[in-house]
């Protein structure tokens, strides 16, 4: 398949990597042009922009930061709405605000352009796999077509509903992730500043009820006091506020979002936002005096 992937950054390039490993002619681009030549040494092809490459290709797969990013190189004057061709087929597998896929999606139809929102989660490990979990909104018969497709970057990919579907699931796991790791690091902080050890805490109650696939990768970067990313706090920022966004507009409560998200506004005002989300222990550090781990 001729597919044109725009956006090269830590999931991009390994998602790439295994579309040009199972046989597709993939043309790149990013306004990042380092992250180009980090595959077209593997295979990809390199496009001049991205226009350039949605004109070639039928089907075009962006991987960007946020909703502004996916508007701008869809909606924008050298985007994809003005160069794509008639019948070609947007994937969108950026994790953007629900409502955002939605008015996207509209602005494609009219130019009879069709679109699927297809955010992701697993991580660089999982890109790198090819074992992503895929969450997928939009016309089920487009999902029918294009599942095959999806699932040579993914280990599942579920459909989820109309289109914003799929991000809507995404904003789920985010919140259900960021509250996971806030109350890991509170109870480990309390355990610590009882004076028991946050290890031998960890191996006591990882096999019960409170034992979760969250604990066991982020208590040991917490024990450890690695925070290199892993998913940074900036990128989970931006989810919670397009699920509190998301909530406001449904008129759907979330509190501990919200407390959540301050935290880690927290973390960003004190130079922490390129760190690992699992870094909620310094915040607990800092209102506690009391580190976890190292
Ligand atoms: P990233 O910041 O590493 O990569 C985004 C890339 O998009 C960058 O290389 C940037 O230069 C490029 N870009 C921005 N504007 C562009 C434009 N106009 N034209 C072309 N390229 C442009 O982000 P990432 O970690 O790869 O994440 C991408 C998406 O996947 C985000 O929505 C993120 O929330 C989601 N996600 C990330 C992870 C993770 O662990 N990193 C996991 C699951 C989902």
């Amino acid at each position: 398949m001729k597919i044109a992937f725009i956006g090269l950054g830590i999931m991009g390039k390994p998602m790439v990597r295994n579309l040009v490993k199972h046989g597709n002619e993939v043309w790149v681009y990013d306004i990042k042009t380092e992250n180009i030549a980090q595959v077209t040494k593997d295979g990809a092809r390199e496009g001049a922009s991205n226009a350039d490459i949605v004109s070639k290709c039928p089907v075009i797969i962006t991987m960007l930061p946020n909703s502004p990013q996916v508007e701008a190189v869809v909606l924008g004057d050298k985007g994809l709405l003005a160069y794509a061709k008639n019948g070609s087929v947007l994937i969108d597998m950026s994790s953007i605000a629900p409502a955002a896929s939605q008015e996207i999606e509209k602005a494609c139809a009219q130019k009879g352009i069709k679109m699927l929102d297809a955010p992701v989660s697993g991580g660089e490990p999982k890109a790198i796999d090819g074992t992503l979990s895929i969450m997928v909104g939009g016309e089920k018969a487009l999902y029918d077509q294009y599942k095959s497709l999806l699932l040579q970057m993914g280990g599942s990919a579920v459909y989820c509903g109309p289109i914003g579907a799929g991000n809507t699931t995404k904003l789920a796991n985010q919140v259900i992730v960021a509250c996971n790791i806030a109350a890991l690091a509170e109870a480990m902080t309390l355990a610590k500043t009882s004076g028991v050890d946050p290890q031998l805490v960890y191996e006591a109650i990882k096999g019960g009820l409170a034992g979760s696939t969250v604990m066991n990768a982020k208590a040991p970067m917490m024990m450890e006091g690695n925070f290199t990313p892993g998913f940074r706090i900036d990128l989970h920022i931006k989810d919670l506020n397009n699920a509190l966004e998301t909530g406001a507009k449904f008129g759907s409560p979330l509190p501990m979002t919200a407390m959540v998200q301050q935290m880690f506004m927290t973390l960003h005002a004190d130079g922490y936002g390129s760190d690992d989300h699992s870094a909620l222990a310094k915040y607990y550090a800092k209102v506690s005096g009391t580190k976890i781990g190292k």
